[in-house]
Formats: C-alpha cells, structure tokens, sequence
C-alpha cells in the first residue's frame, strides 16, 4: 500500500493513459499559480490529444494560497498534487468510472466504501448511473449532488454530466447523512467530467485529489493529519509556546505547517520571495508564518529551521533535491527583513494610533500601516490590545474583506496578477494592492 498518487498514475497507465511530463508550476499570467480549478488547467492536456483519439495523464502541483487568516480544518492544504487524465473519444462510460475505481484501490483506499455522486439531473445523470449500476454500484452508494466548487466549468466539457467519487471519513452527520451530503463527512477524492454527448468530439476529464487520497487512506479528514506531515507538524508545535485554548493552538498550527510547506515548495521551484507575482506569493506565505510565530510568542528566528524541517521531511521525500544553502540564506535575509518590520511596528503603531481618535479611525489607520509599512494586522490589533486602545474589530474585519475581495477565487489574487511592484517593509507606496501586503 503505497497511498501516493503514483500509484494512481500507474494504474491509470496501465489503462491506457500515456504520461506527460507535468507544465510548469506557473502559467503564463504573471503571478498565477495553476490550480486545478482554473478553467485553464487542462489546456496542457488537450494539445497532444487535438488529432489523437486515447488518453493521456499527468501529476503536477495546484496551489491555492488563499486563506490568509485561517486553514480550517478539513480544508485541503494550500498545495497539493492533482493527478489530471484526459480522454478524447467515444468510450463507454462505466469504462473510465471502473478505471478511476481501480485505481483508488490500488492506492489503498477500500473500494467498498466508495460513494458516487452523480450532478446532472439530465438524461446523461440517468446514463451515469446506469453505468455506475453496470458496475455493480449498490445504488444506496449512489447520491445526486450540486457540483462542487472544485469543478468549475471548462469551456470544453461545459454542460456535460459530473461525477465524484467519494469516500466517508468519520462519523454520520444524522440519520440522513450519505453520498451527495456536505456535511465533510464524505472526501471527493476525485472528479470526473465529460462533455455533452451531442458534440461530435467526446471527452472526459478525471481529476484525482492527493490531500484527499491520503485522508481517505489514513481515516482522518485534518489534512496535516497524515504521516507525511508528521515531522513538520511536531516541529511546529515545538516551536510555539504552550498559550491559548487547544483548539487555537492546532488552528495556528495548521496554518504555519500549510504556509511553511506550501513557501518551502515554490521556494524550491525557483520562486524567491520578492515584491510583486508569485514571489511576492512566497513572501506572503513567509510572512504568515513570521506573523503567526510573533503572536504565539515564539521566535522569529524559528523560521529558518522549520523552513528546513519542512523541505527535508516532507519535499525532498518527494523526490525533490534539498533547497541549496543559497536558497536557505534567501529564508534568512527575508526574516530579517520581516524582523525588522516587526521591530519597528510599536513605534510605528503609538505615533499613529494615539492620533487617532475613534476605534473606526484607529481601523482604517492600521490598514494604512500595513500598507505603507508592511505591519501585519494581527500585530497591530495584538499591540492595541494590550496597550488599551480601543478598536472596532469589526471595522477592521470589514476593511479586510473588501481588500480581499479583489481576489480572485483559487487563490489566484486579483492584486498579485498585476505586475506593478509591491510595497514591503522598505517602500512607502499607499496603492490598495498593498493592502494584502502581511495577512491579518
Ligand atoms: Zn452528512
């Protein structure tokens, strides 16, 4: 039982699927890290099969570094492998489903536990399930559902039915609760999509999930739950002073482990953190960890370690080459340049605060820090806090959002597509794309 998506793409050849060497990390929009829910994440896929009939199939990496504040639980890791299959030509639906079922087995998932979830009230849904039924499917295994988020459509297979298959993890949320439910309950460990039958071109697209695989394998739906990241997530609870409740504790935990892997990951790719597009994705992801290392108590000058814990525990088991000493230093000249943000925030923040007035001007004025100094929100609010400064925490939630709404679903950052540079700690630029400059 190897619970890797290897396994999967072995299997998936073995049926027939040729492999292709996986694209690059980043697209060709500046800033943008493909995510497999870009409408654009296939187009690699179709090229060798625009003339050919037959499958192909690659492994590569989906970023979505987009919840700043928070990784909830059960929220898949920011970076993750997704295993892409295309078939172009006409092929018996149960044929793909029994493929894909497989090859779940193979990578140790219990294939009498698989739930299928069928979203297309069409006559291709009743097709679907026939094949499913085909299959041998019990139809209590069978749910009907709305697709879900990580489906969005893709010009080419716009229209056509949608499967997931999916696996129960952890107890029932009520009496009702089976396939198709949201409670959490059941992990999609992969999609399939295929489009209209009425087009003279038939093709389907199957996506296999890894953080899911694994979750589904190991029984736990907490991402870093997993013994991949084992190490990493000992590490970063050794980094952290005993403070605040349990649940607090794993939920800083979770973000620093999904920072630190995802920043070690681009970092080993060749994206060093800077101010502007995807490095300044890397410097984001940095900086959260710095943040989140501050507020705990912790030191700062963990970040360098945990960098390293996280590329020789979790990436180069990946089939990586350790990240060159050139790089480490990358990782420290960007934490003191954090270091020295932070230690020049409480001067900052009393000339600045002590100003203003009301807690909704004080809000807007510690926005305005963050964008014209880099102070990151969580450090300004932590400051007000314990020198008595009333705030509107609402407003500052408010603020937040809006200057987070320009971001684009996926992790894909609507600031971050533009190339203009970015204000960090040594600019004094007041545009609102700074406004993203630290997390909250
Ligand atoms: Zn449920």
């Amino acid at each position: 039982m190897t619970t890797d998506i290897q396994q999967i793409s072995d299997t998936m050849a073995a049926h027939g699927y040729r492999w292709q060497p996986p694209p690059s990390l980043v697209p060709a929009r500046p800033g943008l890290f493909a995510h497999h829910a870009a409408p654009s994440w296939i187009d690699p896929l179709l090229v060798p099969l625009t003339r050919a009939r037959g499958g192909v199939q690659t492994v590569r990496w989906s970023i979505a570094a987009r919840h700043w504040h928070a990784v909830p639980a059960a929220r898949p890791p920011s970076a993750q492998r997704v295993l892409s299959a295309l078939w172009a030509g006409p092929r018996p639906l149960h044929v793909p489903v029994g493929d894909v079922a497989r090859a779940l087995a193979s990578a140790g998932v219990d294939s009498s536990d698989l739930a299928f979830v069928v979203s297309s009230s069409s006559s291709e849904g009743d097709s679907l399930r026939r094949a499913l039924g085909r299959l041998g499917v019990d139809a209590r295994r069978i749910g009907s559902g709305e697709e879900t988020v990580a489906t969005v459509r893709r010009a080419v297979l716009a229209g056509g039915p949608h499967l997931s298959i999916e696996f129960p993890v952890g107890p029932p949320c009520s009496i009702t609760c089976g396939p198709g439910c949201r409670c959490g309950r059941y992990r999609v460990l992969a999609h399939l999509r295929f489009n209209p039958a009425s087009q003279t071109r038939s093709l389907m697209e199957i996506a296999v999930l890894e953080s899911e695989l694994l979750g589904a394998v190991h029984g736990t739906r907490e991402p870093y739950g997993v013994h991949r990241f084992a190490t990493l997530v000992k590490s970063v609870r050794d980094a952290l002073p005993a403070k605040g409740t349990q649940a607090a504790r794993a939920q800083r935990v979770r973000l620093i482990a999904d920072r630190l892997f995802t920043a070690t990951l681009l970092i080993g790719s060749g994206f060093e953190p800077g101010p502007r597009g995807a490095a300044y994705v890397v410097r984001r992801l940095l900086r959260n960890v710095g943040t989140e290392l501050a507020l705990a108590g912790g030191s700062l000058t963990c970040l360098d370690g945990l960098v390293q814990v996280a590329d020789r525990s979790v990436r180069t088991t990946l089939g990586f080459a350790p990240l060159t000493d050139a790089l480490l230093a990358v990782v420290r000249d960007e934490r003191e340049r954090f270091a020295h943000v932070l230690a020049r925030a409480p001067i900052l923040l009393r000339s600045t605060v002590t100003r203003r007035q009301g807690p909704t001007e004080r809000a807007h004025a510690l926005l305005r820090l963050r964008n014209e100094q880099g102070v990151p929100l969580g450090i300004a609010v932590a400051w007000c806090r314990e020198n008595d400064f009333a705030l509107s925490l609402r407003r500052v939630a408010l603020l937040q959002e809006t200057s987070q709404r320009g971001e684009g679903a996926w992790g894909l950052p609507g600031p971050l597509t533009d190339t203009r540079p970015r204000p960090d700690s040594d600019t004094h630029s007041t545009t609102p794309h700074a406004i993203s400059a630290a997390g909250l």
